[in-house]
């Protein structure tokens, strides 16, 4: 017996766990809501309508997962409960489950998901699990919600790179590309909206072909936009990177700012190996050493993970000296998560829980150090902050470079881009005044 929810009210919300792309799309989604009469409200109060747009990167993703989804579901019985996205695509058996989940998508269909919405609560979860097809997309809903400065713009899904501890090919599928006239349609549509960053977002970005397009055209096509102030690329494999971007990057009338989040993973060739990443800790480390010689100022981010199989106490040793050595300014750490159809599952030489999380705050460490020493560097020195958020008349926002600026004023700040000298830094971030008052 299927019983219709109560929509006269129409309050939404979007819960959104993972990546930037699942941030990205989640974004979207919500502005389909929005098109289609629904309030956006907080995940916490009550609504007619969740979505939840989730990730399986790891086992402790899975269950972050499954404890958001009952508690939503103990918050409001009657409303209608759709899960998407990479964890509906690997556990949608256990997904259907859980008491109360009306509509499970993964991946391939995950943005049809408002056609869904009006369907009604059913006794048994509809569960729409395609075959995620490689070819290009196009996304038909523009446009963000409006509460950031920043703009998270898909470009590419999916990955063919098969690292061995890696669940993304198989959730995600095999790397595809959105068509450039879409994107840029999005752009314009963003640069409209009053957003003055946009943020390249993607699984494996650089590896964007479409209709004898690549990412480096994508650069270039955004940066003819009108009205286009800033182009960030989220974050890129080492061995995809066009050197050309070291001279968009150098130059100051380029919108394409001097940073680069590389994920390393380890700094032991031994585990890159292991990983079937396609360098070794020297190519790393040639490439940022050249990147930050080309381009002025550059922010360097990596990601590392810790506990792969295989990563005793010498492998660890490399990679908090190659951390520690070289011009990597700062990291995210990851621990590793046996996922069912990687290979790495079938690996021995496993590193104990206890272990993965020594090692993982001795990095979480020499990633705030480094940080710190970063900022520091440009104490006295004056750039453009686009502003985010304020509270109690403490504003914060980035630098191009990423630096996270903090400024005290008693006016408005959000979105503003605003001329500071940095001052001293404090915590995580650097404090600075106001030179263009
Ligand atoms: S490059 Fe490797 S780690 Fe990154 S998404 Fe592809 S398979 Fe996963």
């Amino acid at each position: 017996m299927t019983q219709k929810p109560n929509l006269d009210t129409k309050k939404a919300s979007v819960y959104t766990l993972g990546c930037r792309l699942n941030q990205s799309e989640s974004s979207v989604m919500e502005q389909g809501l929005k098109e289609q009469g629904f309030e956006i409200v907080d995940f916490k109060t009550d609504s007619n309508l969740a979505i939840v747009n989730t990730c399986t990167v790891t086992a402790r993703a899975d269950s972050d997962c499954r404890n958001v989804i009952r508690s939503y579901i103990r918050r409001n019985p009657d409303a209608f409960v759709a899960v998407v996205g990479c964890y509906s695509q690997m556990g949608y058996k256990t997904l259907s489950e859980i008491e109360g989940v009306d509509l499970i998508i993964g991946n391939q269909d995950k943005m049809s998901v408002l056609d869904y919405v009006s369907m009604g609560k059913n006794e048994k979860p509809l569960i729409i699990r395609d075959r995620i097809v490689k070819e290009d997309f196009t996304i038909d809903t523009m446009g963000q919600s409006d509460s950031k400065t920043r703009a998270n713009l898909k470009i590419q899904d999916g990955c063919d790179f098969m690292c061995t501890f890696c669940i993304i090919p198989m959730a995600r599928g095999r790397s595809r590309s959105r068509e450039m006239d879409n994107l840029l349609e999005e752009a314009r549509v963003l640069i409209a909206q009053g957003f003055r960053e946009i943020v390249i977002t993607g699984v494996n970005v650089a590896t964007y072909e479409s209709q004898g397009r690549t990412f480096l055209d994508v650069i270039d096509q955004l940066n003819e936009l009108e009205g286009i102030e800033r182009i960030r690329i989220s974050s890129i494999e080492p061995t995809t990177i066009p050197e050309k971007i070291f001279d968009y990057m150098a130059d100051p009338n380029h919108a394409l700012v001097p940073y680069l989040h590389i994920p390393l993973q380890s700094g032991s060739d031994k585990i890159l190996k292991i990983m079937k990443r396609r360098y070794e800790r020297q190519d790393f480390l040639d490439f940022i050493k050249k990147a930050s010689e080309r381009v002025p100022d550059l922010c360097i981010g990596t990601d590392v993970m810790v506990g792969m199989c295989g990563e005793g106490d010498a492998e660890f040793e490399e990679t908090c000296d190659f951390l520690i050595k070289s011009p990597v300014n700062y990291f995210h750490v990851f621990t590793f998560s046996e996922r069912d159809g990687t290979p790495a599952v079938k690996m021995e030489e496993k590193v104990s829980p206890k272990e993965k999380s020594h090692r993982s705050s001795v990095l979480r460490a020499i990633s705030e150090r480094k940080r710190l020493k970063f900022y520091s560097e440009y104490i006295g020195r004056e750039f453009d902050v686009l502003f985010e958020s304020g509270h109690d008349g403490l504003w914060t926002g980035y630098t191009e470079n990423f630096i996270r600026v903090s400024v005290e004023y008693s006016g408005n700040l959000s979105r503003h881009i605003r001329r500071v000298k940095i001052t001293h830094t404090v915590a995580d971030f650097a404090m600075a005044e106001l030179v263009d008052e």
